[in-house]
């Protein structure tokens, strides 16, 4: 499921690929995919217009239209964005596609049918109204600090509480509490201050590590482990034991009881 570092990787190439181009066809493939507005509306704000600002929050993309609206897209278990420009290359799943005058298109892929695109004229206020808190990110230390120790539940589900802080999921929950040496079912209000500041430091330099390595795992430092569990391999990468794996919040955690206390 796509988390900040993979969602920032897509804001990343947008910028890159996807602004000031004009827009000249809009084929939205799956009508249900799209939230709050009618198939016209979409193909209203966008054509003729052009994207021309990207910007992340959490796991969500927004991208400003030249119109005045945004157009966001959340992508649920299996989304992601293409740019290609032999339509051959379209991916396989494309729910929206956007054509360019320049002969370009733009697509936004969703398999599992679990994401969906909205238009908004305001991203704080829908921010608000979807209950998304502020971005992994952005959250300055004394404010996460808050957060996870006024938890009174395990540490695993707080950090992926998209109210409190938004942008981390499963996989990356695990990675930040494995850099972390903290158990997934510590609770959050037993951690002591030393803990508190290893968890914010890992969950900074997890995030920022992972956009850098472009968010795949295979670029992921030995140590890590995401690209362990990529690959099939039930080990630690610090110690060599097994890895376990417990619920915690309905999901599961992977983790080493003996690098994680
Ligand atoms: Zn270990």
């Amino acid at each position: 499921m796509p988390e900040l570092p993979d969602v920032e990787v897509f804001a990343r190439d947008f910028a890159s690929r996807g602004l000031n181009r004009k827009i000249e066809s809009v084929d939205l493939r799956d009508p249900d995919r799209l939230r709050g507005s009618a198939p016209q509306d979409l193909r209203a704000a966008l054509n003729g217009y052009a994207f021309e600002t990207v910007k992340r929050h959490g796991k969500v993309l927004f991208v400003k239209v030249s119109c005045g609206w945004w157009l966001v897209m959340h992508f649920g278990m299996t989304g992601f964005t293409a740019f290609y420009d032999d339509p051959a290359d379209e991916p396989g799943h494309a729910r929206l596609v956007v054509g360019f005058a320049d002969g370009g298109f733009f697509a936004f892929d969703n398999q599992r049918k679990l994401g969906w695109l909205e238009l908004t004229d305001d991203v704080r206020a829908y921010l608000r109204s979807q209950g998304i808190g502020p971005d992994a990110l952005e959250l300055d230390e004394a404010a996460f600090r808050e957060v996870i120790s006024g938890t009174r539940g395990s540490v695993k589900p707080a950090l992926m509480d998209q109210e409190k802080i938004a942008g981390i999921g499963n996989v990356y929950s695990d990675e930040i509490l494995f850099q972390a040496g903290i158990a997934p079912e510590h609770k959050g209000n037993q951690l002591d201050g030393q803990q508190l500041a290893r968890l914010f430091e890992a969950t900074r330099n997890v995030l920022r590590q992972a956009v850098e390595c472009r968010a795949d795992p295979a670029r992921m430092p030995d140590d890590w482990l995401t690209p362990r569990r990529e690959d099939g391999d039930d080990t630690c990468p610090r110690c060599g034991r097994p890895l376990e794996t417990c619920k915690v919040g309905g999901r599961t955690a992977h983790f080493c009881s003996h690098c994680q206390a």
